[in-house]
Formats: C-alpha cells, structure tokens, sequence
C-alpha cells in the first residue's frame, strides 16, 4: 500500500508532456486519463494545427505548437513523434530542459545514447518500445533506462506505461530491438493471418463478413486461452489436434511448407530494421 500510495503521490504530481500527438500519443493519453490523471497535468505539442485542434477538443488539453515552450513546464517529456524526426525535435531542446525531468522515448530503433548526444549529456532517458494495441489498454512495452535515471523516474516511467497495458524491463537496450520484432510490429502479423484466414474462408464459400468475424473471434479466444492457461501454446496446440484430424491436416500443411521459417525471415527483418534505424 505504501509503495503504491508513493506511485499515485508521484504521477499526481507531474506534468507530463507529449511531444507528437499521433496515434500512441492518443493512446497513452486516453489510457492516462481513464486511469485518473488530470486534464491539465497532460500537454501536448505538434507541428500540425488541424491535429491539435483535434486533441485539444478530444481531451481538453492545453496544446502547443513550440515543443521548447512545452518543454520547459513538464518534468516528464514522451517523445512521439517518428525516429526520422526525432534528431531535430532533440537538438531544439538541447540546454532547455529543466534539471531532473525524464524523457520518454517510444521511437522504434533509436539509441538512448543518440538521444543524450542530442538532449545533452546526463539526461534522465527511458526508452520503451509500445504497441498499438495500447488504444484498448492490452497494449504491451518493453522499457529500458539509461543509467541517470532514479528508482524514482522509472516508477514513474512504468505507471505512465502500465496505463495502456503492461510493462516489461530489459538490462540489456539491444533487446529492445527484439522487442519491436516480436510485439511492436507484432499486432500487424496477426492482422495479416486474419486478412489470409478471411480471404480463404470466403474462397470457400462463406460470405466474406461472415468469414472474418469467425476468424477475429479465434483470434481472440485463442488469445484468452493461451494467456490464461498454464500449458505453452505449444502444448495446447497439441491438445486441440487430434491424430488425422482437420486441425492436423492444415499444421501439417503449414510446417511443409517451413511455416516457421517464413516467420523468422519475417521476425528478423522487423529486428534488423529496427538496428538500421538506431
Ligand atoms: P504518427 O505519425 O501518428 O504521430 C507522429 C506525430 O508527430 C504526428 O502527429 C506529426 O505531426 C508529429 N510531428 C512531426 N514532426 C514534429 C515536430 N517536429 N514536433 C512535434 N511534432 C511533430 O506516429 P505514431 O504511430 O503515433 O508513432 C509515433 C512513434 O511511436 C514513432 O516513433 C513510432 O516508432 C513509435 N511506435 C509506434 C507504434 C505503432 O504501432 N504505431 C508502436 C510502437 C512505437
């Protein structure tokens, strides 16, 4: 009880500013104020108005065009805008910030050192890796701190996080490479087996809407099982597929042809791209 009264004692306590106001800034926003912080303890900067005008009437919130005029009220910063621009947005704020605020980075692939070359030395920096199911709160996030970081932040860091799904923290930044390969390009992979699934199951003859509802509620029931079962998806694949029957015709039909391959060659270029943009 103590430590959770000193993590709500912290998070209302702080002003938080997002600096890209896109899609997982719209995610972690929603996400924050469903978990209880105040409309004027979040602030948001974007280099495009219509956007937020939007954000501003989404969210009541106090919006800015000037990421340094945001800046310098928060004391912790979640860089949101896409890695191609993050360089310029860090280089603007060099010498700006105030002592003790914490970024937050949720670029994929670029280095927190490249950030505190960019911020200036010693900036407190988190770098997470999200994914795109944090709009409905089932999100997940690979978090990594660079060592100016106290107990504190990280706390923080984490609470901000965990108000779009859970949190998960690496020693070692290099996985959070590994981690972008396997959950943060990972929604896009089930969305395609779905597209495939849907496809197929009209080719066989059901009504297109039909077929993709059917293949959403497998997902998702195959999901809920899986995360909730003591067995390794391994081991309830094995359940579910009995000896000559269809489910083992159509394994049978996927591991011919290299199914698990296909899927590293697919895995290990969401991760070298990943290293190609750090
Ligand atoms: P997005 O394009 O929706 O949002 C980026 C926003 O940054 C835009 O609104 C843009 O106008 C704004 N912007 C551009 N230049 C700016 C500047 N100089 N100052 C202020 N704002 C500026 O992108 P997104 O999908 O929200 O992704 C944001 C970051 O999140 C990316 O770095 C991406 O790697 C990371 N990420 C995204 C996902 C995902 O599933 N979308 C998952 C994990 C991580």
């Amino acid at each position: 009880y103590i430590i959770l009264f000193f993590q709500i004692f912290v998070m209302q306590n702080s002003l938080i500013g997002f600096i890209g106001a896109g899609n997982m800034a719209y995610a972690i926003i929603s996400g924050l104020i469903n978990n209880g912080i105040k409309h004027n303890q979040i602030k948001i900067s974007d280099t495009n108005k219509a956007l937020l005008s939007l954000r501003k009437t989404e969210f009541n919130l106090e919006v800015f065009t000037d990421n340094t005029k945001l800046a310098i009220q928060c004391n912790v910063i979640v860089l949101a805008v896409k890695p191609q621009v993050l360089s310029s947005v860090c280089k603007d704020l060099k010498n700006k910030l105030a002592i003790n605020t914490l970024i937050i980075s949720i670029a994929a692939g670029v280095r927190s050192r490249d950030i505190e070359r960019w911020l200036g030395d010693n900036q407190a920096i988190v770098r997470t890796m999200p994914n795109m199911p944090a709009l409905l709160n089932q999100g997940i996030t690979g978090l990594f701190a660079n060592k100016q970081v106290s107990d504190k932040q990280k706390s923080l860091a984490e609470n901000i996080l965990n108000s779009v799904g859970e949190c998960l923290w690496v020693n070692d930044e290099g996985l959070l490479d590994v981690i972008t390969a396997v959950s943060g390009s990972g929604p896009a992979y089930f969305f395609l087996m779905l597209e495939s699934m849907t496809k197929v199951g009209a080719a066989l003859g059901l009504d297109e809407a039909v077929a993709q509802k059917l293949s959403i509620q497998t997902a998702l029931g195959a999901s809920i099982v899986a995360s909730s079962s003591e067995d390794s998806p391994q081991q309830l694949r094995n359940k579910v597929t009995s000896k000559n029957g269809t489910t083992q015709a159509a394994i049978e039909s996927f591991q011919d042809q290299d199914f698990e391959v296909i899927i590293a060659h697919a895995m290990r270029a969401a991760f070298n791209r990943a290293n190609e943009i750090g």
